[in-house]
């Protein structure tokens, strides 16, 4: 293994942090005093450091603050401020591209080139969300009575965010940015296995102007100073980006508080082949929908629904380009696929492989060996063949570099099996016919659905899913009105009161 010349204590310090995870309340970064947590490299498996959870107490302090810092954001700042304030935390984020990457390469086992697009497109949410702090306003109705009637778009107060290990700023961006342009407070709660790049970027922030206390990060442990966040008084909403089981727990502790939520949940999407496709470009689709991210996406493409006449060849040709991904150190320059990030998910994906032998799979792997190390939680690109759609592979989320194959006959029977699922987060479909495609994009159940494309996502369109992927909408304009409650203004402008009942005293 090559030494490597970029280490995550340097990074961290050249964005101004300590040299292991603290959370950041108020603007001060502060230790957890609860239990230990320890970060493991993907890659070496050795241990990066350890910190404190936040704990309840920590979280109680976040949420105060985000209430005393909130009101001043909504009322003292105008709209067009908090829109120049966001503007420069845009450029802050992209005049730090290269450490935020590359903490996120080293704690999240990304390859660096895809951490510097993510972390260039937080630049990009908080550019767009600042264009919409002055432009969100309310409504006048033509009632009947005569009043004049009008809404305000109001911020909700404080909302607490809980965001996954798999994208760590990126989730982190698409919800801080649409929640402080429409005026609110933040508590945000990162995974605990991948905390430090959202403290950085919320400090890089801070530095450019954003008031210190509106938007705290606790670095800890969901059951503890999340449960702690979701029952605190001030806390308006959940907005929740994690596994469906999760979900379910933040979603329960969420209605006992009697506080609404969004849940940004899994998927199992559906990437369907027809016989007319250009087979070039769905292959690369393919690739791209599975093995980016080794898989570990929520709308990654895991199972491939392919044209019977054309199932043969597609298989062959996605199990040989696939040969050719580059594994290795997520800092090497040349890395396509990294190690799956965090230990208890590489035994999911291989549980999941084994799992798909014993229903009786033929796996299709690329023997490829990460460079320099064969020391890290590496999983090879993988195709299972022969499954039905019904088996536990082509059900459950692997959220790995691992695709299930599966043929079907027509068009009728390809929706069948894209809606066979407990899951409605994504998919695509390749095909020549545009009467086809339209009908498919129609029929499946899907809050994002591509036509002869794969993963093309942005801040200004919405994002979502609806059974076990969730409800709720982020990004676009939907999450300017996640963020908001409407206010119904009545004004009597006439002479006489319009009171339909009551005595002249
Ligand atoms: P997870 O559900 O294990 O954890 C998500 C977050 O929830 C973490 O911050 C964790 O600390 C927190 N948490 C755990 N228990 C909690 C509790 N009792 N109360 C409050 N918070 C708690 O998910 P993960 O393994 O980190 O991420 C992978 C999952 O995220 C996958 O299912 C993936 O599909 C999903 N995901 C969805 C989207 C989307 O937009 N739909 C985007 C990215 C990831």
């Amino acid at each position: 293994m090559l030494e490597r010349k970029i280490t995550l204590q340097k990074a961290m310090a050249s964005v101004g942090l300590g040299t292991q995870p603290q959370s950041l309340i108020n603007g001060k970064l502060v230790d957890g005093n609860a239990a230990d947590i320890d970060l493991i490299d993907p890659y070496t498996k050795t241990k990066l450091c350890s910190y404190g959870d936040a704990g309840a107490q920590l979280a109680t302090l976040a949420c105060d603050a985000a209430q005393a810092a909130q009101s001043g954001w909504a009322k003292a700042t105008t709209a067009a401020q908090r829109g120049q304030i966001m503007q420069d935390i845009s450029r802050a984020v992209l005049s730090n591209v290269e450490p935020l990457a590359q903490i996120e390469a080293i704690i999240a086992g990304k390859p660096i080139r895809d951490c510097r697009i993510e972390v260039a497109k937080v630049a990009e949410m908080f550019a767009y969300y600042a264009g919409w702090a002055d432009k969100l306003h309310g409504e006048v109705i033509p009632v009947p009575s005569g009043h004049l009637n009008y809404t305000l778009r109001e911020p909700l107060g404080v909302v607490f965010q809980i965001t996954p290990w798999n994208a760590p700023i990126f989730t982190g961006g698409w919800q801080i940015a649409p929640a402080i342009a429409t005026g609110n407070g933040v508590v945000i709660k990162p995974s605990e296995l991948t905390p430090v790049t959202t403290v950085a970027l919320v400090k890089l922030a801070e530095d450019v102007g954003l008031p210190k206390g509106l938007v705290n990060v606790l670095c800890g442990l969901g059951p503890t100073a999340g449960q702690a966040a979701i029952e605190h008084h001030a806390t308006r909403k959940v907005v929740f980006v994690g596994s469906p089981a999760t979900g379910r727990r933040v979603a329960t502790a969420a209605a006992e508080n009697l506080k609404p939520c969004v849940l940004e949940l899994g998927g199992k999407s559906a990437n369907i082949v027809f016989d007319d496709a250009n087979l070039t470009h769905a292959c690369l689709g393919a690739q791209a929908a599975i093995f980016s991210s080794a898989g570990q996406s929520c709308v990654a493409g895991s199972r491939l629904l392919v044209q019977e006449s054309i199932y043969k060849k597609l298989v062959d040709m996605l199990s040989t380009g696939m040969k050719n991904i580059k594994l290795g150190d997520p800092l090497d320059e040349a890395t396509e696929l990294g190690p799956i990030s965090n230990e208890r998910q590489f035994e999911h994906v291989t549980g999941m492989i084994t799992q798909a032998k014993n229903e009786g799979a033929t796996v299709h792997t690329s023997a490829n060996q990460a460079s320099g190390s064969g020391n890290g939680y590496f999983v090879p690109p993988t195709v299972l063949d022969g499954l039905a759609n019904t088996a536990t592979p082509a059900q459950e989320e692997i959220f790995g570099p691992v695709v299930t194959a599966i043929p079907f006959k027509d068009e009728a029977e390809a929706i069948k099996l894209a809606n066979d699922s407990s899951f409605g987060l994504a998919g695509a479909v390749w095909t020549a016919d545009a009467g086809r495609a339209h009908r498919v994009a129609d029929a499946v159940r899907a809050g994002t659905f591509w036509i002869n494309s794969y993963k093309a996502i942005h801040v200004s369109s919405p994002f979502g899913g609806s059974l076990n992927s969730g409800f709720g909408r982020s990004s676009g304009t939907d999450a300017l009105m996640e963020y908001t409650s409407a206010k119904s203004v009545w004004l009597d402008s006439g002479t006489t009161p319009q009171i339909a009942f009551g005595y002249v005293p």
